[in-house]
């Protein structure tokens, strides 16, 4: 039988094309070609589109995925094949918080992909994608007043998931009915995706639709009578006022209000929506993307794989599959095949978390700080009383300042957990890291990292995921040289980093078996070192 000849790859839209020419290739001129082809180094690569990349964390969130976006569509905008660069977001909503920066200009991004800074550069908020219009209204022009008009460059898909006040007010209702906390943010992400699947929510297109004030009158009035079987006022109850948040980046809430004004709000965001002209059918800009081969593009994974709803630290987990397989269900275009260079994001040499759950690595720090301001507490401990361990870890919050992006709350800070991050990059679908990070570190330091897990007779045991079987098991550390994190910020290149980063990054390389491809040394664009 002959080998199959290596294939170029093939463009969706020449899919026809490619059909007809095979039928007659094999149909009348009889070549067969059966079996894996000569020299391949990744079977079916040919099946992937030039210039895709994803980016998606690898670990409890917050690892710098925005940065590195940003980062990543001028490394792409250098290729003098690629004019624009189309940046994805494909799940989560606006309980994601993703920083960039340029030119000490520092911005939050929620809703909005991390394109804002690159004149060449579009947004798509995608299916699979959570939105609250209300708060989308609020972002843009908080973008706006940052960096000038992205208008024609941000679309919203018109099956985007619809969150109102109302999810919100159920997210409340179900936090005070059960006992213990699930975690969430409060704004309505948990329950939106749970009417995704029960087949009750609602997507964009239904806001827009001729009939939305009756749709939205029912379900207001349904819900009135769900709070009245619990003896709560459904117009009485709080929620999260993402504008009043973001202004004042302190968590901030008011009443959801009478029917009346709910549907007012809501007639407000659709007039917006309409104005701006934002919601489109994607399927055929994906089509169009696809086959433009001067387009990039990044999709752009929000949470983590460590926050996945099925495998990740259950309960306390988000509602959707912040992974690369959620490009699938979040386009309903392109699937990871697709991905030429899939990407993890680490955050080096510490991992941080935010919400209930305490991982087995997790620091014993104070919940509260005296202030959510940078260098507070001095890199000696600034008066906070602790271990070692303690001075460290609040050490880390401070000097990278781990507080949350829009609400300020201080993050939980862990040791870095090579078996927590091996299962995640594995269950993400990624084939490289990036590291963030790596200035966070002093010689004077060592950096502890747990290599595995025991049981309680001291037996050594695999990461499973779930906060059940997490709770049973203890560390087991080993504890290596720390490096100048300030040499790290002041290198160029990889030659000019402290040799115990190197050394570190190398063994962690090792650890986990995927490539480190680049690491970031700084929150800055430029603060970038690839390898
Ligand atoms: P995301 O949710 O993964 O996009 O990450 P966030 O933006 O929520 O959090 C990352 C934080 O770390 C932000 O405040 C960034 O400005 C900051 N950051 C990113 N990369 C680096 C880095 O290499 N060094 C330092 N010191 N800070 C960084
Ligand atoms: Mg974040």
């Amino acid at each position: 039988m002959p080998k199959q000849q290596s294939v170029s790859h093939t463009t969706f839209s020449d899919t026809r094309h490619r059909i007809e020419q095979d039928l007659v290739n094999i149909y009348e001129k009889n070549q067969l070609s059966i079996g894996l082809p000569n020299h391949f180094k990744r079977i079916f690569s040919h099946l992937s589109r030039p210039n895709t990349v994803a980016i998606v964390g690898v670990a409890l969130g917050d690892e710098g995925k925005g940065r590195i976006v940003d980062n990543k569509i001028e490394e792409l905008l250098k290729n003098k094949r690629i004019e624009h660069v189309a940046v994805i977001r494909f799940q989560g909503g606006n309980n994601a918080g993703h920083t960039v920066e340029k030119d000490g200009t520092k911005l939050a991004l929620h809703l909005i992909p991390s394109f804002v800074f690159h004149e060449q550069a579009s947004g798509l908020m995608d299916r699979g994608m959570v939105v609250h219009v209300e708060d989308l209204q609020t972002e843009v022009g908080y973008v706006e007043d940052a960096v000038g008009s992205i208008r024609n460059r941000l679309v919203l898909s018109d099956d985007a998931i619809l969150c109102t006040d109302l999810e919100r007010a159920e997210e409340f209702l179900n936090g005070y009915l059960q006992e213990e906390s699930k975690g969430g943010t409060g704004r309505g992400i948990g329950p939106s995706y749970a009417h995704h699947y029960d087949k009750t929510g609602l997507r964009i297109a239904d806001l827009l639709s001729s009939d939305w004030e009756k749709r939205l009158t029912n379900r207001f009035e349904q819900y009135e009578k769900i709070f009245a079987a619990f003896g709560l006022t459904l117009s009485q109850t709080d929620v999260p006022d993402f504008a009043t948040t973001v202004t004042n980046k302190k968590a901030s809430k008011r009443g959801l209000g009478s029917k009346k004004e709910f549907l007012s709000r809501l007639h407000t965001s659709r007039e917006w929506l309409l104005k701006r002209q934002i919601v489109t059918n994607t399927y055929p800009l994906h089509q169009r993307l696809s086959a433009n081969k001067s387009v990039g593009i990044i999709f752009e994974g929000a949470q983590a794989s460590g926050l996945d709803s099925w495998t990740g630290t259950r309960p306390d987990v988000t509602s959707s599959n912040t992974t690369v397989y959620g490009v699938r269900e979040g386009t309903g275009f392109w699937t990871m095949q697709d991905i030429e260079e899939r990407i993890g994001i680490v955050k080096l040499p510490y991992t941080s978390s935010v919400g209930a759950r305490r991982m087995p690595t997790h620091i014993n720090l104070p919940s509260t700080s005296p202030s959510p301001s940078r260098g507070r507490v001095s890199a000696e401990g600034g008066g906070v009383r602790g271990t070692s361990d303690q001075l460290w870890g609040q050490w880390i919050r401070e000097e990278a300042h781990e507080y949350g992006t829009t609400t300020g709350r201080p993050r939980d800070i862990n040791f870095l957990d090579l078996p927590f991050i091996i299962y995640n990059a594995r269950m993400s679908g990624v084939e490289m890291l990036m590291g963030t990070h790596l200035d966070i570190c002093r010689e004077k330091d060592e950096i502890k990292i747990c290599t595995h897990y025991k049981d309680k007779k001291g037996n050594r045991v695999p990461y499973q995921p779930g906060l059940r079987y997490l709770k049973e098991v203890t560390p087991n550390y080993i504890a290596i040289p720390g490096w100048d994190g300030k040499a790290c910020q002041k290198a160029k290149n990889a030659e000019d980093l402290p040799i115990h980063a190197l050394k570190f990054l190398s063994f962690i390389q090792k650890s986990l078996n995927y490539p480190f491809i680049a690491t970031t040394t700084g929150p800055s664009r430029k603060d970038f070192i690839t390898f």
